[in-house]
């Protein structure tokens, strides 16, 4: 989609720091980090939020999770415990209109996050 930062991001139009990539998904870390390790998970379809999940980005949902539980390992943040976020619309406080999964952990997570 065009003018959305995330899909720039995904079609390596625009520069991130990237840690892990396939077919469906493009991890990065967050620009402003909220915890000592603060990843995104983002498909590299354009879905504006969870809202708009169709039946058939089930399997995306849960394949998203799962990377989110491999990479707490990779991090090794797992056994100390993590966060993972959706933010949805406004009132969630999403604030880029392309699906996104926070990984948060390593330490202190910042308030209200
Ligand atoms: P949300 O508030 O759930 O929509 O989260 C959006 C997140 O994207 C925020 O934590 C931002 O810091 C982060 N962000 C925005 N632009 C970029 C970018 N260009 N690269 C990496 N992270 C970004
Ligand atoms: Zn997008």
């Amino acid at each position: 989609m065009k003018d959305c930062i995330f899909c720039k991001i995904a079609h390596h139009e625009q520069e991130a720091d990237i840690v892990f990539e396939n077919e469906e998904v493009v991890t990065f870390k967050d620009i402003v980090p909220k915890a000592p390790v603060h990843l995104l998970i983002v498909p590299k379809k354009h879905i504006r939020s969870i809202n708009d999940l169709k039946e058939e980005d089930n399997p995306l949902i849960s394949n998203m999770v799962f990377l989110a539980k491999d990479l707490a390992k990779k991090q090794k943040i797992d056994k100390k415990g993590y966060r993972l976020i959706f933010c949805v619309e406004e009132g969630g406080g999403q604030t880029v209109f392309h699906l996104h999964l926070h990984l948060l952990g390593g330490g202190l997570i910042e308030e209200g996050f």
